[in-house]
C-alpha cells in the first residue's frame, strides 16, 4: 500500500502526516522539503481523522492546469482537439482545503466543476524530454477541482480572472505517494448525482508530454501541482450545491458552493 500523507492546521503551524485507517500519525519536517534526510520524521502523536480539520495537501508555488486533455471536453466546448499541451496557472492564493467551502463570486453567473487528476511534483525538474521517464518528478497523487467562472473564461482573452478566484482550487483531501497513473477513473458528483466520469487511458497527453510541455517553459518545484484536465460533463455549481471529486484508491474531495 502506498503511503497517504495528509496536512492539517494545528497550534499555529501546518503539519504533515500520514493517513493509517481512521488515525493520523503526526510527523515533524516536511516530505517536499529539500533538505532531507532533516525530515520528515515520525513522532509518537496520533489525531484521530474525524476531528481533524485538514488543510490543501501541499504548498504550491504553482498550479499549472492542462486545457482540453479529454477529446470529449473539447468537443463539448466546441474546440479541436489540441496538437500541443495547451496549459495556464491558477494563483496558490485559489486553493482551497477539503471540505471548504467553494464561494461563487457576484462577478460569475455561470461557475463550473472540473473534477480532475493532480500531480503533485516532488523535485525541481526543467526542460524534461518527451521520452523521459516522469515517475521519480511525481510525489503523489491527488484529487483537484478547477472551478471555473465559464461566463468570464468565454469573454475575457486570459483566463486569469475565470480560473484564479479565492476557493476555486478544492485539492485533496490525501496525497497517495504512487506513480501509477495509467489506470484512475474520475468522477465528479454535484449533490450525488454523477456529472463527470473519465480515465487516464483517455488523456490526449501523456504525463511525459505534458512534463516536457510545461517543463520547456517554467522550472517545476517540488510542492507544485499539476492538474491534468477534465473529462466531459462540465456544469454549473449553485448556492448550497455539495461537489464531490473522488479517484478509486485516491480519495474523495468534498466542498459546498456558497454564493457571496
Ligand atoms: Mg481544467
Amino acid at each position: 500500500m502506498p503511503t497517504t500523507w495528509v496536512r492539517f492546521f494545528d497550534e499555529g503551524q501546518y503539519h504533515w502526516g500520514q493517513l493509517h485507517g481512521d488515525w493520523i500519525q503526526v510527523f515533524t519536517g516536511s516530505p517536499l522539503d529539500a533538505t532531507r534526510p532533516c525530515g520528515p520524521h515520525p513522532t509518537i502523536e496520533r489525531l484521530p481523522l474525524a476531528t481533524t480539520t485538514l488543510a490543501p495537501p501541499c504548498q504550491p508555488s504553482k498550479i499549472v492546469c492542462v486545457g482540453r486533455n479529454y477529446r470529449e471536453h473539447a468537443r463539448e466546448l466546441g474546440h479541436a482537439v489540441p496538437t500541443t499541451p495547451l496549459f495556464f496557472l491558477k494563483p496558490p492564493s485559489s486553493l482551497l482545503a477539503p471540505g471548504g467551502e467553494i464561494e461563487l463570486p457576484p462577478l460569475s453567473r455561470q461557475v463550473e466543476h472540473e473534477g480532475e487528476l493532480g500531480i503533485v511534483i516532488s523535485r525541481r525538474c526543467r526542460k524534461l524530454a518527451a521520452e523521459t521517464d516522469v515517475r521519480p518528478y511525481i510525489f503523489g497523487i491527488t484529487c483537484v477541482n478547477d472551478v471555473t467562472a465559464r461566463d468570464l473564461q468565454n469573454s475575457d482573452p486570459q483566463w486569469t480572472r475565470a480560473k484564479g478566484f479565492d476557493t476555486f482550487c478544492p485539492i485533496g483531501p490525501v496525497v497517495v505517494a504512487s506513480t501509477d497513473t495509467a489506470d484512475l477513473t474520475i468522477e465528479t458528483r454535484v449533490n450525488g448525482e454523477l456529472r463527470q466520469q473519465g480515465h487516464t487511458r483517455d488523456f490526449i497527453f501523456s504525463l511525459p508530454q505534458v512534463f516536457a510541455a510545461i517543463t520547456a517553459v517554467m522550472t517545476l518545484e517540488p510542492g507544485d501541482i499539476i492538474a491534468t484536465g477534465t473529462p466531459a460533463g462540465v456544469g454549473p455549481l449553485r448556492d448550497g450545491d455539495t461537489v464531490e471529486v473522488s479517484i478509486a484508491g485516491i480519495g474523495k474531495l468534498v466542498n459546498r458552493c456558497r454564493a457571496t
